[in-house]
């Protein structure tokens, strides 16, 4: 017997952290909503398990305190490469180092306290005129929301495939089982690949790999930095390697009538960012505002403005990755004048106008050409 015969307000197709947060956002305006996800919670994937203090803020706006055992905090960030160190402290607070899974039982947990109804082990299986059919049953709802990550197939479904940019790279993570030695999160910029290390626990770290190339695993992409390799020689591998693609798409739209598309389905940045899972919880939030007040329009304007800063800091980033010479005269900078390395993470953690992001872009470009 279907569960669901009496129709929802929303149906939300995917239930990783963008799908929770936007159910929960939903349910808090008064809404109705059922989550329907293919996997068993709670849900891995492939991280860094970064979670930036404006992410952090993001999810308190949607009154979701994450409890102290769940996570490590750090306190900033910090840059390595070719010899090369810049580090600077987040402007406000701090960040959190946190298992893919941990963050996934906070969320549901919430969302079952807030009256989301959940359906695991549920693929959607296509649209319907009344709703969404899946894999047990068709889910009536007046609104659907597709949060089916960043291979989303609602988005297929719906016809809003249409990109503007796309770019794909792949990551790798492993977990480890040793002391953190900082309470930074450290990006190492290698040749064509980066590394992210991520403090999560007294004893355990992740390490991420990114980059083009889709057979470099965290081990080929380790052996650049004989250093940090010589550090994780022989601690306990607490997780087996995963990998996930990271996508840098930009959609030409993100609703058509009554589907709108969340956090990685509605497209995203490249994960150098660190800034996806914020800009998700950003989006639910702002999507949830939207449904209730039925002005999908206002969701496509302002998910358009809420990526721009994220999209513009993946791009530097990007940047910086591909060419040597710049990184090199980047992290000379960077090395020379820290105040301008606090000012650029300060901007990619959303601190500061859009005045400030310009002085700031200006003043770091000129001291690149003259380092
Ligand atoms: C290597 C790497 C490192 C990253 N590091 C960071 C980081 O440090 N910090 C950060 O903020 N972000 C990071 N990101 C980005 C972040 O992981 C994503 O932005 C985030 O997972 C997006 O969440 P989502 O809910 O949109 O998608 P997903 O997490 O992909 O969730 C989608 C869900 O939809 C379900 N689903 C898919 N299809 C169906 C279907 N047909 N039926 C039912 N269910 C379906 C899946 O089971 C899944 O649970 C990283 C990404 C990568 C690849």
């Amino acid at each position: 017997m279907n569960a669901f015969s009496s129709p929802v307000d929303v149906v939300v197709a995917g239930g990783g952290p963008a799908g929770l947060a936007t159910a929960i956002a939903v349910r808090r305006r008064g809404l109705s909503v059922v989550v329907v996800d293919s996997g068993t919670p709670p849900i891995d994937k492939a991280c860094g398990e970064g979670l930036m203090p404006d992410g952090i803020e993001s999810l308190r706006e949607l009154g979701i305190v994450v409890p102290p055992a769940e996570y490590f905090a750090f306190r900033g960030i910090r840059f390595l490469s070719g010899g090369k160190k810049a580090e600077a402290l987040f402007p406000h607070g701090h960040a959190f180092g946190m298992r893919r899974t941990a963050l996934h039982r906070v969320l549901t947990e919430h969302a079952d306290a807030c009256g989301v109804s959940m359906l695991w082990q549920t693929s959607v299986t296509g649209l319907h005129a009344d709703g969404i059919r899946t894999s047990r049953d068709l889910i009536r709802a007046r609104w659907i929301v597709g949060a089916d990550g960043s291979n989303s197939r609602v988005r297929r479904w719906a016809g809003l495939d249409r990109q503007r940019r796309e770019g794909t790279r792949f990551g790798f993570r492993r977990h480890y089982r040793i002391e953190p030695w900082s309470d930074f999160m450290e990006l190492y910029w290698g040749d064509e690949c980066q590394l992210y290390l991520t403090p999560l626990g007294r004893k355990e770290i992740c390490l991420a790999s990114i980059s083009s190339d889709s057979h470099l695993r965290v081990d080929d992409a380790l052996a650049q930095f004989p250093d940090l390799a010589a550090r994780l020689k022989g601690a306990e591998h607490t997780s087996s390697e995963r990998g996930a693609i990271t996508v840098s798409r930009k959609l030409r739209r993100v609703y058509r009538e009554r589907t709108a598309l969340v956090g990685d389905a509605s497209g995203g940045v490249d994960a150098i960012t660190g800034e996806g899972l914020c800009l998700a919880f950003r989006q639910a939030a702002l999507l949830a505002d939207c449904l209730a007040e039925g002005d999908l329009a206002r969701y496509e304007i302002e998910h358009r403005r809420l990526i721009r800063r994220p999209s513009l800091m993946a791009r530097m980033m990007l940047l910086m990755g591909k060419h040597d010479s710049l990184r090199e005269r980047t992290m000379r900078a960077f090395e020379s004048k820290p105040r301008s390395f606090a000012g650029m993470l300060a901007m990619h953690v959303g601190e500061g106008s859009v005045r400030d992001f310009v002085t700031n872009g200006i003043s770091l470009g000129w001291q690149i050409l003259t380092a």
